[in-house]
C-alpha cells in the first residue's frame, strides 16, 4: 500500500509533502489540505487561517521503521463575532490533545501491554520499532482503563 493511502486512513486531508528517512526513522512531512474548517466551538464555518504550527506525533512502524509525522496545523480565525474564541486550531482527529501518539499506535501499544508484563511489553513494543517507555505503556493502559470504567 502506498504511504500516501495509509496517512488518508488517518485523515482524508492528509497530504505528504517530503519523506527523510534516517536508519531508524522515517519522517513524514505532511500538510492539512483543508480550505474549509468548522469553529469547534460554535460551528461556524472558517476559511481565513490565522497561522500554523508545527505537531510531531508517533505513528505505526511501517516495516522496519518507526514513524514520525511532522504535521504543519493550520489555525483559523473564527468569523462567529459572538463565539467564545477568535481562533481554532484544525482539529486533528487522529490523536487526542497534546498526544506524542496516534491514537492507533496507543491500542496497538495498549493491546501488547495488556497481554505482558510490562517488561516484557516494552521488549516486545521496541523490537516492532516503536519507541516506548515503560512508564508510557503503563501510562496508556491506565488511560484507556480509567476511560472504558467511565463508559461502563
Ligand atoms: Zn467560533
Amino acid at each position: 500500500m502506498e504511504l500516501n493511502e495509509l496517512l488518508k486512513e488517518l485523515d482524508t486531508n492528509l497530504v505528504i509533502r517530503k519523506i527523510e528517512k534516517s536508519d531508524k526513522t522515517l519522517y513524514l512531512y505532511c500538510d492539512i489540505d483543508c480550505m474549509i474548517v468548522k469553529c469547534k466551538y460554535c460551528g461556524t464555518e472558517s476559511h481565513s487561517v490565522h497561522s500554523k504550527y508545527t505537531r510531531t506525533i508517533s505513528d505505526l512502524p511501517i516495516q522496519n521503521y518507526q514513524v514520525k509525522l511532522i504535521i504543519t496545523v493550520p489555525k483559523f480565525f473564527c468569523t462567529n463575532e459572538k463565539c467564545s474564541h477568535k481562533t481554532f486550531a484544525y482539529p486533528i482527529p487522529f490523536a487526542d490533545k497534546n498526544s506524542l501518539r496516534t491514537n492507533r499506535l496507543d491500542d496497538y501499544i495498549y493491546q501488547i501491554g495488556m497481554k505482558s508484563s510490562s517488561l516484557d511489553a516494552e521488549k516486545q513494543i521496541s523490537g516492532s520499532h516503536v519507541s516506548v517507555s515503560n512508564n508510557t505503556i503503563l501510562r496508556i493502559i491506565k488511560k484507556k482503563q480509567s476511560l472504558s470504567s467511565i463508559m461502563r
